[in-house]
């Protein structure tokens, strides 16, 4: 007899286990089980989660255990979503489970609970109190040790093992979602109104609680139960079901996220020309029918957004759907305020704010149709949506699209696949594209669009570059150059707004001993520690591992009283701005003001609403935000961004100065911008103040080349780590021979000699690196992830971790 036989994904994350695995359907689900649909099986001597990959007729089912549950109605993954996890899964080298995981919203991974089920039958005798009291908790139904304990007390736990041993309790593997879908208990008359008005007359008097509830109940129709103060239990819910009047029904409540700040910039605008031509190529591409990408160029202020809904009109007209992804959700209110103002309930915002519940919850409604339009950071590029014709990339070039945990892959990477895929049009559209984009467009995968200028028809704000140097020799130790401080002064007396910007948090980046010349590390990592200060004194802190201790000024090392910061961060910008200027209202945005839930869009709208003159943040304040009356635009100091020990660093700088002079002159207002920094002729620093994409461009394009970088080719690191150096600095030595003996004849494949992690220790763990350079994975996939098992599988026993980052150079 001929089976029904599912191959199967368990749901553990282990290289081991990340093959298929057979089991048969029972015939009640013959014909429903599709891949993509989640089912519950025994694996080994446990009870697992599995994704079903494909299905198949066997010629019997023997020797194959049985699926036991089918989970979802439809399958979670819907074919296209399947096929992608089955991509990122070979693109990254990393196992199904992983790629499965990055797609599907955690709520969806089940959660296992062992409860006790008592099995002593009806007949039998408790011995003593304890005893009675938890068998009759028990007989109510099975229930988890914790839940038992907590109702019986910590003696439960010998009485419950003692029945275990006995076999007057079982233990069973309970299953659930790890956030169920919400449900509410609702009141609905069973009468028709004349009936409920008669019954509320005869209750008036007599049943004043009651009454009240059908008085609602006539004017809503339908009453939840929470909204009254009431329970299916309560007394007159109970009274007016048994007279016959009533019905409590239990239905889903879909949770809704908060409203992100929202404008009133619902109307259309009519369009520039730059931004009518690049409108006609998106449309020309989606007419098309055919998988294609389009790179926008739109200078700060051009109106890539209007852009965007523009083009998010035409798909939604012809009933298709789009996602649209920007760099990190809760750092674009404006956008996300403006795209809901516009489309309302046709969009679906996957906010990493959201809880499990209300992700699952919107996850479903994409996945039933109810929204056409998703937005979300880099996890929304795998959202169900039903017939995708458009995926935008909001501010293409931002780091924060490639993931850095596994799967570590990259959504611009896999955003290009899915369209590939399903034949939908890629935008991907920035002030400063990546070289990568720009590449594509050179090699005619891509068009360009530009938007040269500002939507409002002002110029870009004019930059000066203060040269630091020479404020020194003008007797000027001050944070701030004449040229920034006036420009301040005049901003604000004048009214208007201002934003300070520099690239580091806290009070000062390091401490130093004059007398000795310590510097304070943290214990756990190769990083000195950074000063904050607070209003209840200073600390310490580390900003890799997150450890923090008490500061002093007497030196560890000599015990002189000798240690004085150095390095400025923002909170000394805010402080001695405030010591300068008492009068000023300051807002500061960073990490350390924003850790609470729904920070920073509190102060984003306060800036808004001109609650304060000058806003003070790292790169925070120069991401897609829009603040009309910001006139002056302060940049502390490049140097901060040039000096990090990367090739992207002045790619950086540029994207990051090009974008925050972009804040100032946004509106009516006329806006300048000035730049402090000790080298005043990086190509970097002067490009960006002459607004010069393109010499910037040409200048990096050259660099890359030259030294052999991505976009030229693609990078991939492995990386070893170990509380013991030698072990680290083995593993990494280790994986390059591994590869250099299985690349020997593979002239694709350049691998670098492994080193020292740019910070040698974090979190008391020694990281050793091997960079290797190709130009196609899946030419050299093969023999660079048989070199990593053979180091992963070695090294897992000794207590340490390896990790490959594939395409992690990705601008
Ligand atoms: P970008 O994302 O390119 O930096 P925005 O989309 O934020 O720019 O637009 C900048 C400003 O220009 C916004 O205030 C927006 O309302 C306005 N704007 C956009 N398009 C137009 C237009 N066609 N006419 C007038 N103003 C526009
Ligand atoms: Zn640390």
């Amino acid at each position: 007899m001929s089976a029904v036989v599912v191959e199967v994904v368990v749901d553990v994350r282990s290289r081991a286990l990340d093959r298929t695995f057979d089991y048969f359907v029972p015939d009640v689900w013959a014909d429903v089980i599709q891949p993509g649909h989640r089912v519950f099986v025994s694996f080994g001597k446990q009870y697992r989660q599995a994704y079903v990959i494909r299905k198949r007729e066997a010629d019997s089912a023997q020797g194959l255990k049985p699926v036991l549950e089918l989970l979802d109605e439809f399958p979670v993954l819907p074919p296209t979503l399947l096929a992608l996890c089955d991509w990122v899964r070979q693109r990254y080298g990393c196992t199904w489970v992983d790629a499965i995981q990055a797609a599907l919203p955690a709520a969806f991974r089940m959660q296992q609970r062992r409860v006790y089920a008592w099995s002593g039958g009806a007949q039998w005798e408790p011995g003593d109190a304890v005893e009675e009291k938890v068998w009759r908790v028990l007989r109510g139904g099975p229930l988890s040790f914790h839940q038992l304990t907590a109702r019986c007390g910590a003696d439960a736990a010998w009485v419950l093992e003692r029945w275990i041993r006995t076999g007057l309790v079982r233990e069973q593997v309970a299953h659930k979602d790890q956030t169920g879908a919400q449900t509410e208990f609702v009141l609905r008359p069973v009468v028709d109104a004349a009936a409920l008005c008669d019954a509320l007359a005869a209750r008036r008097q007599r049943a004043p609680r009651q009454a009240s509830v059908l008085a609602q109940l006539l004017d809503a129709g339908e009453l939840p139960l929470k909204a009254v103060g009431m329970r299916p239990s309560s007394p007159a819910v109970q009274a007016l079901r048994q007279a016959g009047l009533v019905a409590v029904a239990e239905r889903q409540v879909h949770r809704s996220p908060q409203p992100m700040v929202t404008e009133d910039r619902t109307r259309e605008q009519p369009l520039t020309v730059w931004q009518a031509r690049a409108l006609d190529q998106i449309r020309d591409a989606i007419a098309a029918n055919r998988p294609s990408t389009v790179v926008v160029h739109g200078v700060t202020g051009s109106g890539k957004t209007e852009l965007y809904m523009r083009a998010l009109d035409i798909v939604l007209q012809r009933g298709g759907n789009a996602i649209v992804l920007v760099p990190e959700i809760a750092l674009t209110p404006q956008l996300v305020g403006r795209f809901t103002a516009r489309f309302g309930q046709r969009v679906a915002v996957l906010h990493s704010a959201l809880s499990n519940g209300e992700k699952r919850d919107e996850w479903l409604r994409i996945r039933r149709g109810d929204a056409d339009i998703v937005i979300g950071a880099r996890s929304a590029v795998f959202a169900p949506v039903r017939s995708l014709q458009l995926i935008i990339i909001d501010e293409e070039h931002e780091p924060s699209y490639k993931q850095d945990e596994t799967p570590r892959y990259d959504a611009r990477d896999v955003a290009e696949q899915r369209a590939q895929a399903e034949g939908a049009v890629l935008v991907c559209g920035s002030a400063t594209p990546s070289l990568r984009a720009l590449e594509r467009v050179a090699a005619g995968e891509a068009r360009l669009a530009t938007l040269p200028q500002r939507a409002n028809g002002q110029p870009l704000p004019p930059v000066l570059v203060v040269d630091m140097r020479e404020e020194l020799k003008a007797g000027n130790r001050s944070l701030f150059s004449r040229a920034l401080l006036s420009g301040l002064e005049e901003a604000v007396a004048a009214g208007r707004q201002a934003i300070l910007f520099l690239n580091r948090r806290g009070y000062a980046s390091f401490l130093l001993c004059r007398a000795c010349g310590q510097v304070p590390e943290c214990p756990n990592c190769d990083i000195s520690l950074t000063l904050h200060r607070g209003r209840h004194g200073d600390w310490l802190r580390c900003h890799y591992c997150g450890y923090t201790e008490n500061h002093s000024e007497t030196c560890p090392a000599c015990g002189e009283l000798a240690l004085r910061p150095h390095g400025v961060g923002t909170q000394q910008v805010e402080q001695v701005l405030h010591e300068q200027f008492p009068d000023w209202r300051l807002l500061r945005m960073d990490v350390d003001t924003t850790r609470r839930k729904g920070m920073h869009q509190s102060i984003v709208s306060q800036f808004l609403n001109g609650a304060a003159d000058v806003l003070i943040g790292t790169q925070m304040v120069a991401k897609g935000l829009d603040f009309p009356n910001v006139s002056f635009v302060g940049v502390i100091s490049a140097d901060t961004m040039l000096a990090v020990p990367d090739y992207r660093a002045s790619e950086r700088t540029f994207q990051l100065l090009t974008q925050v002079a972009g804040r100032a002159g946004r509106a009516d207002v006329p806006g300048r911008t000035v730049v402090q920094t000790y080298q005043p002729d990086h190509y970097a620093i002067t490009a960006a103040a002459r607004h010069d994409f393109n010499t910037f461009y040409q200048t990096e394009r050259r660099l890359r080349e030259a030294f052999g970088y991505p976009p030229f080719c693609e990078l991939a690191v492995f990386m070893a780590s170990h509380r013991e150096r030698s072990y680290a600095e083995g593993a990494a030595r280790r994986f390059e021979r591994e590869l250099r003996r299985r690349a020997d004849a593979n002239p694709q494949l350049t691998v670098l000699p492994a080193v020292p992690a740019g910070v040698e220790r974090v979190e008391d763990q020694y990281r050793f690196q091997v960079v290797v350079k190709y130009s196609q994975w899946f030419d050299v996939r093969s023999p660079i992830l048989s070199a990593f098992h053979v180091v992963d599988d070695k090294m897992r026993p000794l207590g340490g971790f390896c990790s490959l980052d594939v395409n992690a150079g990705r601008i």
